[in-house]
């Protein structure tokens, strides 16, 4: 039987390691916390994120706990419309998801053949040519056939394999919270749809509806707010009343949200990102090899909310490649398919960052030509790209 390790058990290494194992693999998963603990908020999932679970067998997990969301357009801070709301069939809205219903459906997708291990730090991995990969923690060796690392923006894994990528910030920090229905405020219409001010971005999503009882115990009210600058040190009560102020003054639903969040429902994030990408995905190792995946992969700055949707993405991809071709085959092929995939949509988030990031007087003019007509094209070619993986056909 052919064997894993999968290092980091966040959403991309779990959405690999259930792939690998409903494939007949037996793996190894390792995870440094002390058990798998996702965040208390929640993902925008694209269709090119829902088509990749669904080609990974998740799609019925994933329909009893998502929300489809709808096109609310882009407006400005002062209410004008940037890209207005338009009509589109259900099949092709995003859907937004609880991070912890969503981790749920991903751990009930391992079944009996992951071998879970946490609070494994690992620390080195062996990538000598002719020899079976391994990872170690400084007290054991994982060997296997197959070693992914999906150990996050700070892989480990990466900076032994590829060190030309660096991590860097990317100028801004966010800030999410879920507001449970029973404190949500009373709100007119279905939320969806984004605010893009200089600098500063909010976003807005409803998970179920107020008052039913579907799949998932944890609906309410998503809000993401992303602001250029550093993360502050101050305590969440502080951060709540400077975003307060920050965005008072927004159209709804912006304020209303912001007064119905308390302290402990914020999560505040530096956002980093890798610069340059990595110049390899999959390194073949004799008979087998390493493959890098997820943020270990791509990190990028959340603005057109694809990170998890690429870890989806190549997850389903070296699934697929995997039963098709040779190990070493299937890990060149996969470095292949997912590099320049990769590099098309950090290309488009780079182009969303330099918008938002436009920021003083002397570039008020060009900041405002940049939002009303650069955006627009952004969001439709950033779409457009988004729209068009497919998994990989079966041979
Ligand atoms: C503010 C914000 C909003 C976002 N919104 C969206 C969105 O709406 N849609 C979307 O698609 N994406 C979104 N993303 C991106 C998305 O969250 C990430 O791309 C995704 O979670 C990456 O998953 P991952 O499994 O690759 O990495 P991670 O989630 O970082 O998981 C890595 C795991 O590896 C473990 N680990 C790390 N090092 C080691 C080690 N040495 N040994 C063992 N274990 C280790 C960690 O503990 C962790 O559990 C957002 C990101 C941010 C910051």
């Amino acid at each position: 039987m052919r064997t894993a390790v999968v290092v980091g058990g966040g959403l991309g290494g779990l959405a690999v390691s259930g792939a690998l194992a409903r494939s007949g693999w037996q793996v190894t998963l390792l995870e440094r916390a002390d058990r798998i603990r996702p965040e208390a908020t929640a993902v925008v999932l694209w269709p090119n994120g829902v088509r990749a679970l669904r080609a990974l067998d998740l799609g019925a997990g994933l329909d009893a706990v998502a929300t489809p969301l709808p096109d609310g357009g882009v407006r400005r801070p002062d209410g004008h419309w940037l890209v207005q709301p338009r009509p589109v069939p259900v099949e092709r809205l995003p859907v937004v998801v609880h991070r912890e219903d969503l981790h749920d459906a991903l751990i009930a997708g391992l079944g009996d053949r992951v071998e879970l291990r946490t609070g494994v730090t690992v620390r080195t991995v062996r990538a000598a040519p002719g020899e079976r990969p391994a990872v170690g923690d400084g007290r054991h060796t994982f060997e296997a056939d197959l070693v992914v690392a999906a150990d996050g923006v700070d892989s480990v894994i990466r900076g032994q394999l590829a060190p030309q990528a660096n991590v860097v910030s990317s100028g801004c920090a966010a800030w999410r919270a879920v507001i449970p229905w029973y404190r949500a405020p009373s709100l007119p219409e279905a939320i969806g749809g984004e605010i893009l001010g200089a600098g500063y971005r909010f976003v807005a999503a409803s998970l179920g509806e107020r008052g039913s009882s579907g799949a998932s115990s944890r609906g309410g009210v998503y809000w993401m707010a992303t602001a250029a600058g550093a993360a502050r040190p101050e305590s969440p009560q502080t951060q709540l009343a400077l975003l307060r102020r920050w965005y008072a003054g927004w159209p709804g639903p912006v304020e209303e949200l912001l007064a119905a969040t308390e302290p402990e429902d914020l999560v505040q994030q530096e956002i980093r990102e890798l610069r340059p990408l990595p110049k390899a995905y999959g390194f073949p190792l004799g008979p087998g090899g390493v493959v890098l995946l997820g943020d270990a992969a791509h990190a990028m700055p959340p603005h057109l909310g694809q990170g998890a949707c690429l870890a989806f993405e190549d997850a389903a991809t070296l699934a697929a490649l995997l039963r098709e071709s040779s190990l070493p085959d299937a890990v060149l092929a996969y470095d292949r398919a997912r590099r320049p995939r990769a590099a098309a949509m950090v290309r488009q988030t780079r182009r969303m960052s330099a918008v938002l990031q436009t920021r003083g007087r002397l570039a008020l003019r060009a900041r405002d030509v940049a939002l009303n007509t650069i955006t627009p094209r952004i969001l439709g070619t950033a779409a457009t790209v988004a729209a068009q993986w497919r998994p990989p056909p079966p041979k």
